[in-house]
């Protein structure tokens, strides 16, 4: 049975209470009914054994026992509800303090009737008595009868106090099951709302609508988190979407541009405007050439893709290839004046794919060349730090707009400023880029700031065995 939030806490909350209460009361009613039995049974021996106190020092002061003033006796004995009987060595009444006064005095006198014969000590009903002996000046001189409703009077005194302990429980637990009741109500409405709202956002981006983001306001962290992710989940869903866009109309305008090209030599040679030279068919070469690579690329993007990179992974002196990477570079900076310049750490090693680590640096560099301005400078950089291996490639070229950074790595993707450049890139190299240095456990950053440069930086693990 599925039940709402709001129901299962406030069921969880009262049976909380209520199980709480009656285990309170169990427990309290057991110990503090005993104790209470206890403390009253001790305060009766008390009582008695202060009558006896009282009895047989009146009866060592008097030399005559018939002349004993027993008033002090008899408020002790009325006050205390005791019957009291005082006897000689030969068992005659010296003192009965009668009883009137006494508790139950409606049954007293079925009861009394029967014990005053024997005062035997003994449990008659609820009512019992007690033998002392009378000593004055350390001589026993007689008996002292003390009588009470012992049985009655303890109970009755525990049962009033123990019903008014679970008086006082029951109304507590009527107080908790009602703040309790409030207390779910107002926490499970804290907790159900947010998630009722999520729940709505997540339906309203399964519909297709992703600029959904659920607004919530909770100090429940949890619930918080989970939004949080939700609101990151239609992010995430809305920048593919439009990469998916993007790349569908990136595409075809890369197709189109030399397929208008082609369509439009062909016509004039058909309407005989153009003649068919050699030199214009090398441009329609170069054209088919473009998209034969584009084709090729996507090609090999989509093997990328599907399956783990293989990777021929040797131990190699970073240091000595990139010079030479480098190296291969420097004829066509100079063309253009523009600056290659490096710091690199000698004796750099690592065991990675050699190929692999040719195709990231040419990728990064040739990226460089082609985003540079008059008079552009490319600075590249090998490092060890800890545990990495550092490549740095930082040029002072146009730069990447901050809304771009995100998505440079994504197939196709392209910046307005590269667009305008016309540098016939097609957004694939940084792709394949990232996926090379992934391959090998690293990890590739970008920073970059428009019209003042881009650093990419390369981070390697630093796993070769004879590495110093
Ligand atoms: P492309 O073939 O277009 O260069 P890449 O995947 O290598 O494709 O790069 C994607 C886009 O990233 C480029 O089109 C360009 O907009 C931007 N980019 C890459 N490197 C740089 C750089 N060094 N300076 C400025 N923009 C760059």
């Amino acid at each position: 049975m599925k039940l709402s939030l709001m129901k299962k806490l406030s069921l969880g909350f009262l049976s909380a209470v209520l199980g709480s209460i009656i285990l309170a009361s169990l427990i309290s009613n057991y110990t503090v009914g005993k104790e209470f039995k206890k403390y009253l049974v001790d305060e009766h021996k008390t009582k008695v054994d202060n009558a006896i106190k009282i009895i047989n020092e009146l009866y060592s002061t008097e030399q005559d026992p018939s002349s004993i003033s027993t008033q002090e006796i008899q408020r002790y004995a009325q006050l205390q509800e005791l019957y009291i009987e005082v006897h000689d060595l030969n068992n005659n009444i010296l003192y009965s303090s009668g009883n009137s006064y006494l508790q139950h005095s409606s049954m007293m006198g079925n009861m009394m009737g029967g014990m005053m014969n024997g005062f035997s000590g003994m449990n008659i009903g609820e009512y019992t008595e007690n033998k002392y002996p009378l000593v004055a000046n350390n001589k026993n001189i007689g008996t002292i009868v003390i009588g009470y409703f012992g049985a009655s009077y303890l109970s009755s005194a525990s049962v009033t106090f123990l019903r008014t302990l679970n008086h006082s429980f029951m109304l507590s637990a009527i107080a908790a099951l009602f703040f309790g009741f409030i207390i779910s109500a107002i926490i499970s409405r804290q907790l159900s709302k947010p998630l009722v709202k999520i729940t709505e956002t997540a339906n309203k981006m399964r519909t297709g609508d992703l600029e959904v983001r659920a607004n919530i306001n909770t100090s429940t962290k949890e619930i918080d988190e989970l939004s949080n992710s939700i609101n990151y989940l239609a992010e995430t869903l809305n920048n593919q979407e439009m990469l998916r866009k993007r790349l569908t109309s990136d595409m075809a305008h890369e197709l189109r541009t030399p397929l208008t090209t082609l369509k439009t030599h062909v016509e004039a040679f058909m309407d005989g405007i153009w003649e068919p030279t050699n030199e214009r068919f090398e441009t329609f070469y170069e054209e088919i050439e473009r998209m034969t690579k584009m084709v090729d690329t996507l090609r090999n993007l989509a093997k990328l893709e599907q399956s783990n990179l293989n990777l021929t992974k040797s131990t190699i002196n970073l240091s000595d290839e990139l010079e030479k990477i480098i190296d291969t570079f420097k004829p066509l900076y100079i063309k253009k004046n523009y600056e290659l310049s490096s710091s690199i750490a000698p004796g750099i090693t690592a065991i990675i794919d050699k190929d692999k680590f040719k195709q990231i640096m040419n990728n990064l560099i040739s990226n460089s060349y082609k985003y540079l301005k008059p008079n552009g400078q490319v600075h590249v950089v090998l490092e060890k730090e800890k545990q990495n291996i550092i490549i740095k490639v930082i040029d002072n070229g146009i730069g990447i707009p901050e809304k771009d950074l995100p998505y440079i790595f994504e197939r196709f993707y392209r910046t307005d400023l590269s667009r305008n450049k016309n540098t016939g890139g097609s957004g694939i190299g940084l792709t394949i880029t990232k996926a090379f240095v992934e391959a090998h456990g690293g990890k590739i950053y970008v920073e970059s700031k428009v019209n003042e440069g881009t650093t990419f930086i390369v981070v390697l693990p630093n796993n070769a065995t004879d590495n110093k």
